[in-house]
């Protein structure tokens, strides 16, 4: 199995994860134009697309789909509410496959999804871990903390691409309006570097190679801050996480696909 962060942020999210007969997205939240660019761009492309995975009925996370339901060849997995709330209320004949439930495994070829529900002001946030052959991933995002459920899901990942939203100070100073900062800080808004961190010390089992961080905000965050709070709080665990040494710790891209990782 492997992955590659295709868009990450508010201007859009994707991941594509793929194996040798299986490819699938987790969201396809760039314009279908941009998100065909881009899959081209990593060696796939729409046509070898099994499935997209919806995490919720936010447009970062599903601006492509409108075009994309064109594709019969397609199968979206959304959950029923989600649905109902989201831009795709009033298409009619959607290729979907089974219906979305947290804590309901269920396969696509040779991929077994498996759907967490998160703390997120959406109707029903999901986020996915994905296996193949005993190996596992999750994406991570949208979710205002991580609650021991949550975390409680996400041991025995092999690479975890985790969110990595704002520095609480940046936010706090920002030009945001003061009910939109309210938003991204409350207990369904956005993790922050520190409740990123704060998982990475004390809920994290160390067994990830590797991690990305993901969904930062280009105004309310840097790569490098992010990055640094990951780095300080895995070396606070040393030796356990000697195997996630600083050149796996990777910050997803909102420009540009992050390049693939192999598990
Ligand atoms: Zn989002
Ligand atoms: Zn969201």
């Amino acid at each position: 199995m492997r992955f590659n962060v295709l868009a990450s942020g508010s201007s859009g999210n994707s991941t594509l994860i793929s194996t040798g007969k299986t490819s699938v997205l987790i969201d396809c939240g760039l314009s279908a134009r941009e998100l065909a660019k881009r899959l081209e761009s990593v060696g796939s492309s729409v046509d070898k697309l099994d499935a997209i995975l919806i995490t919720h009925e936010h447009s970062d996370h599903i601006r492509g789909l409108k075009t994309l339901i064109k594709n019969p060849s397609i199968r979206i997995y959304i959950s029923p509410i989600a649905l109902k709330s989201s831009i795709l209320k009033d298409s009619f004949n959607l290729n979907l496959g089974e219906p979305l439930k947290a804590g309901q495994a269920f396969e696509i070829g040779d991929l077994t999804i498996f759907p967490i529900k998160t703390p997120h002001d959406s109707v029903d946030p999901l986020v996915f871990r994905i296996e193949n052959c005993g190996v596992k991933m999750a994406v991570v995002t949208d979710l205002g903390y991580i609650p021991s459920s949550v975390a409680y899901e996400l041991k025995g990942c092999d690479a975890l691409v985790l969110e990595a939203n704002h520095e609480i100070d940046m936010l706090r100073v920002s030009s945001y309006p003061w009910a939109t900062k309210q938003r991204i800080l409350s207990q369904v808004g956005h993790l922050s570097n520190k409740e990123m961190a704060r998982f990475l010390q004390e809920d994290f089992d160390g067994k990830a190679n590797y991690l990305v961080l993901a969904h930062l905000s280009e105004q309310n965050n840097h790569p490098e801050i992010a990055r640094l709070a990951a780095l300080e709080a895995l070396s606070s665990q040393t030796p356990l996480f000697a195997t996630l040494n600083e050149q796996k710790v990777s910050i997803a891209k909102a420009g540009s696909p992050l390049g693939w990782i192999d598990l």
